[in-house]
């Protein structure tokens, strides 16, 4: 009987692949996209936050294990596990020499990625070049990998892992054949529900308006995170729950990005830049709160609770050069009268906003790489940092949405990444990745903790599931769980 099932084909997935056919188990790995669109919402990273206490190869001067912690403990409002939370900081100061081994090269922060070169290690050649890192080696390692290979339901008794039903399908996506396939353990790491639509639209409901938000959510990744295991596990097998299923990882891109994979080179990063209006014309946030990378993963839902889901982010001439230029050219203007009109606001509503913000704003130094004093003082609601005037010609809108990158709702589990029933840890069923990302983070996000999450879990999961099926528990992943 094979030793290892793992089901996914992304970074959580690729880890526990490798780390339990490095311990010597038989391992299978199933994606259920075609070989092309293999590797998830992995495919479109671009880092991994790490703790270190001195510079280490591409991270300058430190970040300890404290400083992260307290970092999510912040963007989660305290909706968070401490202790599962710690076991990823501490694998994440240990992890990349492993991640090398297995092909992943890493360089410094890009310039234009804010706030970035202490925290997070960024791979080269972004997430693709990773998962085809980690393919590569998986295939000469000898892992059996199949593709258009969907997993549509466990077999589970007693909280025991026994078996996988597959749906085998061709290059149009047809069913061709189906497949029970025994293991002795099995790693779930097949994302959340995030392409979900019909999913996301009834968590979300509607809204006072009588609007159906999700309808103007994008996907920022992949299409192939349906939830079907999430679904499975939890209305067929009643496994313990965690998250709340509107609480996702979202942020405002361009609202003219495709459904599915629009990735990256959507996102509008200028949010702290300038200011933000609604379809109404009006600020509803403080745009220079902290730092982007721990913001800019609210914006999403934060747009969602705006009318119609739709809001402007507007900057100067003097935003230019200073953040991550998104794939379209924004809307531009040489008047801000002219800019309202070409994005369809009511003019005079927005040059109140703009007249109220910019006589609001305090003189101050501006510094985009630290905290500020540049503020507002008696608008309502205030921007904290980086407040300056938009003043400068030409001036440029770019229109945004909610884009969902992953949901939070999953399974609960613990230190040796085990599924849990009725609050008994399964000794073969282990989850890792998005799938379990909601027992670190109930709310929010600070860039990189996905990958963190997913390479911690994930490498936990394969060793202790090889260690399930191999009934072998020396050196076990107590050297991952180690406490720094
Ligand atoms: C545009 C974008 C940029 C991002 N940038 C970053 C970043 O720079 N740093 C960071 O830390 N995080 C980032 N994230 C978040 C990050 O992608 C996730 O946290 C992480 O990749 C999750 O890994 P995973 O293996 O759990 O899921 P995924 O990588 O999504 O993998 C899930 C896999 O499961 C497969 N699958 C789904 N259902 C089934 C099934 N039933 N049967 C078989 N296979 C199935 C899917 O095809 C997929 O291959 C980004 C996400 C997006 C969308």
């Amino acid at each position: 009987m094979l030793d290892v099932l793992v089901i996914g084909g992304g970074n959580a997935a690729l880890c526990a692949a490798l780390m339990a056919r490095e311990r010597g188990a038989s391992v299978r790995l199933l994606e259920s996209a075609p070989k092309e669109w293999r590797g998830g919402n992995s495919m479109h990273t671009r880092n991994l936050r790490c703790m270190h206490d001195t510079p280490q190869d591409v991270l300058v001067d430190a970040y300890p294990e404290e400083e992260f912690w307290q970092d999510l403990l912040k963007v989660t409002g305290g909706i968070t596990n401490e202790h599962l939370a710690r076991v990823a900081i501490r694998a994440s100061s240990t992890c990349r020499p492993w991640m090398v081994k297995h092909g992943v090269r890493f360089q410094p922060s890009l310039s234009g990625a804010l706030h970035t070169a202490r925290t997070n290690a960024f791979f080269m050649g972004g997430g693709k070049a990773l998962v085809n890192a980690y393919y590569r080696s998986a295939e000469s390692l000898g892992v059996q990998i199949e593709y258009n290979a969907e997993v549509i339901s466990l077999d589970i008794d007693n909280g025991n892992f026994k078996a996988a039903l597959i749906q085998h399908k061709n290059a149009q996506g047809e069913v061709v054949r189906t497949e029970r396939v025994e293991a002795k353990s099995c790693v779930m790491a097949c994302g959340g529900f995030e392409s979900n639509i019909d999913w996301l639209r009834e968590a979300w409901g509607q809204n006072e308006l009588g609007e159906y938000p999700v309808d103007n959510f994008l996907i920022r990744g992949t299409r192939y995170n349906q939830g079907v295991l999430i679904k499975n596990l939890q209305n067929d097998h009643h496994a313990d729950m965690i998250g709340d299923p509107t609480q996702a990882h979202m942020v405002a891109i361009d609202a003219r990005a495709p459904l599915y994979d629009g990735g990256i080179c959507t996102r509008i990063d200028c949010v702290s830049l300038g200011i933000v209006v609604n379809k109404e014309a009006k600020r509803f946030y403080d745009e220079g709160e902290d730092f982007w990378p721990k913001r800019y993963a609210i914006w999403g839902r934060l747009v969602a609770l705006q009318p119609g889901q739709r809001a402007y982010s507007i900057i100067d001439s003097k935003a230019i050069g200073r953040f991550m230029p998104p794939v379209f050219p924004g809307t531009k203007a040489d008047t801000l009268e002219e800019l309202a009109q070409k994005i369809g606001l009511d003019v005079q509503t927005f040059m109140q906003t703009v007249n109220n913000y910019n006589q609001s704003v305090q003189p101050g130094n501006f510094d985009h790489t630290v905290l500020d004093d540049c503020k507002t003082e008696g608008v309502a609601p205030v921007k904290s940092h980086w407040a300056r005037k938009i003043d400068t010609a030409p001036y440029f809108a770019y229109a945004v949405q909610p884009g969902v990158t992953f949901t939070y709702l999953g399974l609960k589990t613990d230190d040796q990444a085990r599924v849990y029933f009725n609050s008994k840890p399964s000794h073969n069923l282990f989850v890792a990745g998005e799938m379990m990302a909601g027992n670190v983070l109930g709310k929010g996000y600070t860039a990189g903790v996905g990958m963190t999450i997913g390479t911690a879990f994930g490498r936990i999961a394969g060793d202790q599931a090889a260690i399930s099926a191999l009934g072998d528990s020396t050196n076990s992943s107590q050297e991952l769980l180690a406490t720094h």
